[in-house]
């Protein structure tokens, strides 16, 4: 049988049908939202940022208008200098390390662990020097890094942390004294993305930062806001950097489903494990034992160096796999100057072997039993 003619292609990400599940109220929303004007910072962004607040346990929330402005926003407030050194996994997203470049600021890369992709907390020390003021560590395809082990370690060393959260908003860590606090408000400050494809997106660029301190947190504001105090007053260097509120429309309609759309992924997850648990070189994801995975990605190694070919093989039957992410962040051109040279040995493994699966909040049995059986008859 030719799939490819009986079986229409699928997506990683079906943003589609989500949004015909809230269609009439999203709909609604915006048509009222471009009646009232209140384009920037409307009522709608000061609701989002209320709702936040409480569903995070969080004490402020600064929308912004983009993941990667939210970094470098958070590194503007830090008052991070020219020179300044800020530790990042090699294996991430690229936004996590442009801001620092973008600043002036010099990236220094640390390699993840090989079970839950996330910095190797215990690689982090021998990567301090005298410059170093910060670490950055990032909450990889939606489980958090080990942030009691790092916290710890940043606060030994006088370092600031700042969560990149935008893969896993949801997600709950809990210490080893019981305290459970969500992804993105355990550092100095928490950044996420609403790119609509991350697991609460909007219908085009969003972002904000989380902080619990008052003073950063007004910092942040200022310079979101072309440093302004008051009207026409301008007491730093800022940027523009705003959530619309037509984007936040979307994000207050979807808030409230956030956990729910987090369990259909965890379920989709679970689905994923059993079809493959029994595979021999199938390696499916771990779940870290003090944070709940919210699955922004279900990624999974493939050990026996057939990888590119199964990927090949399953865009042929319209299943899509993605490569999260082909090139140690070291050897990208941009990041060659920052690279002291070699290799780090997980990260290369990882690029090698990783592969990603359609995730989103819409999987159903029949579309994971299409991707589970063409995955175990392609190997
Ligand atoms: C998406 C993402 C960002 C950037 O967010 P944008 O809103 O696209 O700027 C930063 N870090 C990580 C890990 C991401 O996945």
């Amino acid at each position: 049988m030719n799939t490819t003619t009986t079986t229409p292609p699928l997506q990683m990400v079906d943003l589609r049908t989500q949004y015909h599940r809230f269609k009439a109220e999203i709909d609604q929303q915006i048509l009222d939202c471009i009646e009232s004007t209140a384009y920037i910072n409307g009522p709608a962004v000061k609701t989002l940022q209320a709702g936040l607040e409480a569903y995070l346990g969080v004490k402020h929330v600064i929308p912004c208008a983009n993941g990667t402005d939210a970094l470098q926003i958070a590194m503007m407030a830090l008052d991070l200098k020219p020179g300044d050194e800020v530790i990042v996994p090699a294996f991430t997203y690229v936004a996590t390390a442009e801001v620092i470049g973008l600043l002036g600021l010099h990236p220094v890369m640390v390699d993840v662990l090989p079970d839950t992709f996330n910095i190797d907390v215990a690689q982090i020390e021998a990567a301090i020097t005298p410059r170093t003021k910060a670490i950055v560590p990032v909450h990889l395809f939606g489980q958090c890094a080990d942030m009691e082990a790092l916290l710890a370690l940043a606060e030994r060393h006088g370092l600031y942390v700042i969560e990149d959260n935008a893969q896993a908003i949801g997600a709950d860590y809990t210490f080893s004294d019981g305290r459970v606090a969500k992804s993105g408000t355990m550092g100095h400050f928490g950044c996420t993305s609403f790119f609509p494809s991350k697991n609460l997106g909007c219908y085009g660029d969003g972002g904000a930062l989380f902080t619990n301190d008052d003073a950063l947190a007004a910092k942040a504001r200022l310079i979101a806001n072309h440093g302004q105090s008051r009207q026409y007053y301008h007491d730093a260097i800022g940027i523009n950097s705003r959530l619309d509120s037509l984007q936040a429309v979307v994000l207050n309609v979807k808030l409230p489903h956030l956990d729910a759309f987090n369990a259909t992924r965890r379920a989709a997850a679970d689905f994923y494990d059993r079809a493959f648990a029994a595979h021999p070189h199938l390696i499916t994801p771990a779940r870290a034992h003090n944070s709940t995975h919210v699955f922004h990605q279900y990624t999974l190694r493939l050990s026996n160096g057939r990888r590119d070919a199964l990927k090949a093989t399953l865009a042929e039957q319209g299943i899509p796999a993605m490569i999260y992410y082909p090139v140690p962040l070291y050897k990208q051109l941009a990041y060659q100057p920052y690279w002291k040279g070699g290799e780090l040995p997980v990260t290369e493994m990882l690029c090698q072997e990783v592969f990603s699966l359609p995730m989103h909040s819409e999987l159903n049995e029949s579309t994971l039993e299409r991707i589970t059986t063409a995955v175990l008859v392609a190997e």
